[in-house]
């Protein structure tokens, strides 16, 4: 059984369709087209069987429900406590609470406070959301390593390193003006990159209050075009998924999409 990376949500920390905007793309989401996309989050199914959800936005109840029956995943990753990626953490909170089961939620250590004043009763007599070590996670086949990027504006998030023998990939959603120093440490040799892109270009706004990358930048930066696959993700009703990108290894994320892991055959050597 192949791993395969299942998107619950694609879309940027407002959704698509603004409740408030009748722009083309928010009046195409808004019929149910191509465009209407929820808060970003993804399931990853590994070849184990065992699952694991990254992020868990206010979206997330619709998007679990959404998969067509019971479903608690195995294990959880936050990538940092803004609204669009952590206010879904009280329903999965409520069901390890109420229901007797168990879910093991993990954040990067520097998080853990945020996370504790967003949901300060939760954190009785004990953490219900688990650090992250820094030598990383067995999770779904996977070495699991958090890493911390720059979120422009925002200050900083973390992404996601996943490493097996046969593949290995990177889950960033809320990144921008990574350092080069940075990109070698972790984003080389990718099977696949999940990148976040709210807009497709914004050389025109003022760069300070900037916080993800654009499209634009994507397609350029030398480290994402050494991947050997780029989905972009977290985006806004900037982006219509149905133009083409130029490039044939780049594709946009929608909602539902799902991904198989599988670069052919096994790589040699040490994940
Ligand atoms: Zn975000
Ligand atoms: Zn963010």
């Amino acid at each position: 059984m192949n791993a395969t990376l299942h998107f619950l949500g694609s879309s940027d920390s407002k959704g698509v369709p603004r409740f408030w905007c009748n722009c083309p793309v928010c009046h195409e989401a808004r019929s149910g087209g191509h465009n209407r996309r929820t808060r970003p989050s993804a399931l990853l199914r590994g070849w184990n069987g065992d699952t694991l959800l990254i992020d868990c936005g206010p979206d997330l109840h619709a998007q679990l429900a959404r998969l067509g029956g019971p479903f608690v995943p195995g294990a959880v990753l936050i990538s940092h406590a803004h609204n669009d990626h952590l206010l879904g953490l009280g329903d999965l909170l409520d069901y390890g609470r109420y229901a007797g089961g168990e879910v093991k939620v993990y954040a990067p250590e520097a998080v853990l406070p945020d996370i504790q004043a967003r949901f300060a009763y939760a954190f009785t007599d004990r953490s219900p959301v688990l650090p992250i070590p820094v030598a990383g996670l067995d999770l779904c086949g996977y070495r699991v390593r958090a890493f911390e990027v720059p979120h422009g504006a925002n200050g900083v998030a973390y992404a996601f390193r996943f490493d097996s023998l046969q593949y290995r990939w990177v889950y960033m959603t809320d990144s921008v003006a990574v350092p080069l120093t940075l990109a070698e440490k972790w984003l080389g040799d990718l099977d696949l990159l999940v990148l976040g892109t709210s807009f497709r270009d914004e050389s025109g706004e003022d760069q300070a209050g900037r916080s993800v990358y654009d499209v634009r930048e994507a397609l350029a930066l030398p480290w994402a075009r050494a991947a050997r696959r780029v989905l972009l993700s977290h985006l806004s009703h900037d982006i219509d998924v149905r133009r083409a990108l130029p490039d044939r290894k780049y594709s946009y994320v929608t909602d539902g999409l799902s991904v198989s892991l599988s670069a052919g055959a096994p790589r040699t050597g040490r994940p």
